[in-house]
């Protein structure tokens, strides 16, 4: 097992209420390290309506999701969060010494005194090409996200899709693939103008191919595919010689591994008490969309709140003799250089 990354808090999911935790946390001197699946923060927020405003954040009348989310990384800078980005939180343990230890799908391995779920809607996961057998062939040559680019070099790929990643893998990978073959069920896609102009400019000048069609079937040994079917949209077949496969068809939300981690669920939502934001299980707490009690509504300015006192009792679970104080951030010195701010408050 490789050696835990010691930390005071994990939190999973980098989510809105996620990284607020960040800040609620830092003010109390509580590093964090945060694990999401998703290649970068903002949850909901950045994966599913980045451009989209939202109108009832308290204070910004109208602000998209990503800028939010912008917003919240630059707020939560001083506090140096840790991120281990594209990675599943698996399974959670506890250690001999009373912490929690946290293993994720790539194997890092944390430990802290305290978790937070801060998971949302669960994780996401990707949608699956419906492909017979495709499952055989996963990890191996098909692919749903790219972890390491390397991975590809000198590689003859074909990447199936019509929106952003699609289109994105296919313009990052091109320098550094044997060739790339991108289908598509359409000749129209549904991402950024800027790269559709530029998969196009690769189009046009040969360096990949583009077909229109589904792809059928799979062919390959213990994992390793050599060949793909593909019905063109003409309804005739063809085969292309293809080492890796990367299907881009979107992403779902499910519970996923939260569900075996051993604390009450109610409904794929975790139960808690809107004092302390804890789970059934001490030491474990839960915040945002993920929890449930009385009364609870699924919007960001609630994770907020519950992530501002949930902290205090995360403070006062990992030192249970320390004082806690409360205070301003206007007025108080010690937060001020905390977050750095102290010449400018002056
Ligand atoms: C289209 C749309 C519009 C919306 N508009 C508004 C609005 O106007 N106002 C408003 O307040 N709310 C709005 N919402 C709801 C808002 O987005 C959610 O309330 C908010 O995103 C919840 O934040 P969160 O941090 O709890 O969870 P999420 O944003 O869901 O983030 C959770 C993160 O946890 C990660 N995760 C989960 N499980 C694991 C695991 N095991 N390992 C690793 N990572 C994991 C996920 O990948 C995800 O990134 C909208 C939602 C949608 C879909």
């Amino acid at each position: 097992m490789s050696e835990a990354i010691q930390t005071d808090v994990i939190v999973i999911g980098a989510g809105p209420c996620g990284l607020f935790c960040v800040f609620e946390l830092g003010l109390l001197d509580m590093k964090c390290h945060l694990i999401d699946i998703l290649d970068r923060p903002g949850g909901q927020c950045a994966e599913l309506y980045p451009e989209k405003p939202i109108y009832d954040i308290p204070a910004w009348p109208i602000i998209t999701g990503q800028e939010l989310t912008d917003r919240l990384m630059e707020q939560i800078a001083p506090f140096a969060p840790q991120f281990h980005l594209q990675q599943m939180a698996e399974k959670i343990e506890k250690t001999d010494d009373g912490k929690w230890r946290l293993t994720t799908d790539t194997g890092t391995v944390l430990e802290a005194t305290c978790i937070i779920i801060a998971a949302g809607g669960g994780s996401f996961v990707p949608k699956k090409p419906p492909i017979p057998g495709i499952e055989a062939y996963e990890e191996k040559s098909v692919h749903y996200a790219v972890r390491k680019m390397e991975k590809f070099r000198d590689q003859n790929l074909v990447i199936v899709g019509g929106g952003d990643s699609a289109l994105d893998w296919t313009i990052a990978l091109q320098p550094i693939a044997k060739h790339i073959t991108l289908v598509h069920r359409r000749d129209q896609f549904r991402a950024h103008a800027d790269s559709v102009n530029k998969m196009n400019t690769l189009r046009e000048s040969g360096a990949i191919d583009f077909i229109t069609g589904q792809v059928t079937q799979l062919h390959g040994d213990d994992g390793q595919l050599s060949k793909i079917s593909i019905k063109q949209a003409d309804k005739s077949m063809i085969e292309l010689n293809c080492d890796h496969l990367l299907p881009f068809f979107g992403l779902t939300m499910k519970l996923g591994p939260v569900a075996e981690f051993g604390i009450n669920l109610h409904e794929n939502l975790v139960p808690v008490d809107t004092e302390k934001f804890e789970t059934s299980t001490p030491g474990i707490f839960a915040v945002g969309d993920i929890n449930t009690y009385p009364g609870k509504l699924k919007l960001i300015l609630s994770g907020f709140h519950e992530a501002a006192l949930m902290s205090r009792q995360a403070f006062k679970y990992c030192y249970p003799d320390a004082r806690l104080k409360f205070e301003y951030t206007t007025s108080s010195t010690n937060l001020q250089n905390k977050l750095d701010v102290k010449e400018d408050a002056a």
